[in-house]
This record gives structure tokens, sequence and C-alpha cells, in this order.
């Protein structure tokens, strides 16, 4: 017997989205598409708290809570109280987005290192996973969470876009990869294969959306609906049928996020 069609969007920003009208525009879309769950993202305090009121509204939705290293030199200890108090939520199933990016400099180097320091602490006491923004600042990352001791299970690498080699560290070390539109484009070859070898139950799918649209809707603005194209073209890939590799996705994210499981 086929499987229905379950994918889980594991990073969307449905802050972007605005209107409270629009968001619902958009989450039913995706439900339509086969979408039948997705993570909206925060990359601040008030995209936190959006996104903890959408995902209260919406059964299907879930919410992540944190502060983007782009907005590293805002973290202090009020927000971190505002963030724990968030947390608080049923509908919270991580801290994220949080991380390093040593490619745009919004904020020092230092200034991020402490504000996602502060942030892994705070999900280590919460007992909760944790959503990576990795640019160019893999070592760090890694001494940070070693630093913290971070159980690495509970670290996931959102956009993932790094070489075979870093690809098959992370995995070794513990960390699930999250793969995104990237994997789409005709140049990724190399990335296309991390996600055809990595182990099953270590990766997820997501659109990042309104960013990085897949092939073939590159250049517009993205939405959770289109994350079919990203999951169709890794499970091309495989071998699998998009409804198998929908529910396996979807099964990584049920054990990483506590979510329930998928048949
Ligand atoms: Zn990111
Ligand atoms: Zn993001």
């Amino acid at each position: 017997m086929s499987k229905e069609l379950f994918w889980t969007d594991t990073h969307a920003h449905l802050e972007f989205f605005g209107s409270d009208g629009h968001v619902e525009e958009i989450v039913d879309r995706a439900f339509e598409n086969g979408v039948k769950r997705i993570i909206t993202i925060g990359d601040s305090l008030e995209s936190s708290q959006h996104g903890v009121k959408v995902s209260e509204r919406y059964d299907h939705v879930y919410a992540a809570v944190g502060i983007h290293p782009h907005e590293g030199r805002l973290v202090n200890p009020e927000v971190i109280a505002e963030l724990r108090e968030l947390a608080q939520s049923p509908k919270v199933v991580a801290i994220g987005e949080i991380g390093l990016d040593y490619y745009r400099d919004h904020c020092t180097p230092s200034e991020q290192r402490n504000a996602f320091t502060e942030q892994v602490k705070l999900a280590k006491e919460l007992d909760l996973p944790i959503i990576i923004h990795d640019r160019e600042a893999d070592f760090d990352v890694f001494e940070i969470l070693d630093n913290e001791s971070f159980p690495l299970s509970k670290a996931l690498l959102h956009c993932f876009s790094g070489s075979a080699e870093t690809a098959t560290l992370a995995l070794e070390r513990g960390f699930h990869l999250s793969f995104s539109g990237t994997v789409t484009f005709g140049k990724s070859t190399e990335l296309k294969d991390v996600a055809m070898e990595a182990p099953l139950d270590r990766i997820m799918i997501e659109t990042d959306s309104p960013f990085l649209a897949p092939e073939p809707y590159r250049g517009r603005t993205n939405e959770p609906s289109l994350l079919p194209a990203v999951g169709e073209c890794i499970a091309e890939a495989r071998g699998m049928t998009p409804e198998e590799f929908s529910v396996a996705t979807s099964n990584s994210a049920s054990a990483f996020f506590g979510l329930p499981a998928v048949n």
C-alpha cells in the first residue's frame, strides 16, 4: 500500500508573510500541497513572539524561538528571560535559529559567540533541541557546543550547504542536517550527493522561506507550499518515492523535535 504525502517544513519564517490573513493563506496552501507540518522560526524577539502566536492558532504549526546571529548584539539577560517565557508554550519545539555567521558581519564575531552561547545554555536548561545557522563558522560552532557540553544529537544544522567532508564530520559527531532549496540548484552536485548518502533518520528538509525558492521556482518568493520540490529532488536521487521520503523525513523531524510519529 502506498503511503500518503506528509512533508514537514522544518524551517519557515512565517513572520515575513505579515498580516494574519496572509499567513492563513500560506499555511492552507502548504497543507493542500502535502506540507502537513511547519516549524516557524524565530530570528528576533518579535518574530519569536509572532511564531508562538501563529503556532497556537494552527494545529500543524510549531514554533522555534531564538535570536539570529545577525541580531547577536541584542542578546542580554532580559532577552533570554523573554525567550525562556515564550518557550513555556507547548507549541515551542526548539531554540532557533541561533548560531554564527562570519560571512555577513552585522555583528562582531564576539557578539555572535556571546549570543550563541547564552542561547545554547538556555536550550540545555529547557532540554530543547537547537536549530543552528552556521555560515563559515563550523569550527567556532563546534567549539561552543563542546564547551557547553551540549548533546549534539539535539543539534540541527539548518540549510546545510557544506562539503561532503563537513557533512561526514557533522554526522559522525551526532548532528542532524536539514536541506533547503539549494540542493535543487544545478551546480549543487556535491550537496545532492551528501543528501543522497546521509542516513535517513538524520536528515530533514526545509524551505527557509521566504528565501531560497527551489528549482523550478528560483527567483520568486519562497513559501512552505514549495517544499515538495526540495523533497522530490532528494527522493529521486535516493531512489525513493516522494511519499516514502516525505514520511521518512517527517519521522526524523518527529524524533528530533518530539512531535507525534507519522505512519
Ligand atoms: Zn539561517
Ligand atoms: Zn532561517
